[in-house]
């Protein structure tokens, strides 16, 4: 069977309806932990398995020797995410899966937000198991799905100075993810994942006052000042200080990545923040 974790989140759906282009629904396994979520999935043939990487045991009989098992990281970021992932590594290798590939962060990214991945990547390359190294560069929506403020006062409002980002969609990384999970010879590899093309937040602006028709401003900010307005926007301060710290790594360019892993791997070019922000505007 072809396994997701983290099926019912916004990259696992992406996956899911792309593994079921390729391959019949009863060779696809959502491990997902509220049911309810993936009825959809079931309708239409995808074994569920109901697991929850907070409690180990739940994961005794998620896979089987021969899986092929995608592990998309948690966004429980208060929950120790590398004790997490762990559950479902120890799991994996219990089992005797042939691959278990995983969704990192960029290699040259050292804002703290790597810190789980590192250590996610030590424990998958400890653990002896067949691996995958999926390192994903930034969503286009990680911006587009946040236009509101940015409309209501005309401004993208960051820290990130002249930095560059080569953002790609959640389809081309699911794409990326969904042809190592079925195709051959992706065992130990590390793919260095990110949008054929890197914009800054100059060109974003511009970008968005073209396709709005409203003059929108790109208003640099000292990190400690970003802070200050996200927390005032009602964003808890660790995760303020989270984004703000990559911002930091956006001026220093670690979110440039020029290797063309992405759209090598999903057979197409990226998709262009242009793109995404005429689908976020038409809502
Ligand atoms: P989502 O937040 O939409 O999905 C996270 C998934 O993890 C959800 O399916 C969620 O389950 C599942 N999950 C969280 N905690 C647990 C748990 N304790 N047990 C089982 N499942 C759990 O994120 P995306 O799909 O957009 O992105 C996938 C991951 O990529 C994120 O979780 C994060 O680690 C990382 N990320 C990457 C970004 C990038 O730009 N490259 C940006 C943002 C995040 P449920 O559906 O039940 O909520």
């Amino acid at each position: 069977s072809i396994v997701v974790t983290g099926a019912t989140g916004h990259l696992g759906r992406h996956v899911v309806e792309q593994l079921l282009e390729k391959v019949p629904a009863d060779q696809v396994t959502a491990v997902v932990r509220t049911p309810e979520k993936a009825a959809d999935f079931a309708e239409r043939g995808v074994k569920i398995v109901v697991a929850d990487y907070n409690s180990p045991e739940t994961f005794d009989s998620a896979f089987a020797a021969g899986d092929k098992v995608l592990l998309i990281s948690g966004n429980e970021f208060d929950k120790g995410r590398v004790e997490q992932h762990k559950v479902v590594i120890e799991a994996a290798k219990a089992a005797g899966v042939a691959l278990l590939a995983y969704t990192s962060a960029p290699g040259t990214l050292t804002a703290a937000l790597a810190d789980d991945h590192h250590g996610t990547e030590e424990a998958l390359l400890a653990s002896g198991l067949p691996y995958t190294l999926l390192r994903n560069g930034w969503y286009n929506e990680n911006y587009t799905e946040q236009l509101a403020p940015v409309l209501e006062h005309s401004a993208v409002v960051n820290a990130a100075g002249d930095g560059r980002v080569s953002s790609a969609s959640r389809a081309d990384y699911a794409a990326a993810a969904v042809a190592v999970l079925t195709g051959e010879g992706h065992e130990n590899q590390t793919y260095e994942l990110g949008g054929d093309e890197a914009w800054g937040f100059a060109e974003y602006a511009a970008e968005l006052s073209r396709q709005t028709g409203k003059e929108i401003a790109h208003n640099n900010v000292p990190g400690e000042v970003l802070i200050g307005i996200l927390t005032g926007a009602g964003l808890p301060e660790p995760f303020a200080a989270i984004l703000a710290g990559v911002d930091a790594s956006i001026e220093k360019s670690e979110l440039v990545i020029a290797t063309g892993d992405l759209s090598r791997l999903s057979g197409r070019p990226t998709t262009p923040i242009s793109e995404s922000i005429a689908l976020a505007l038409k809502g």
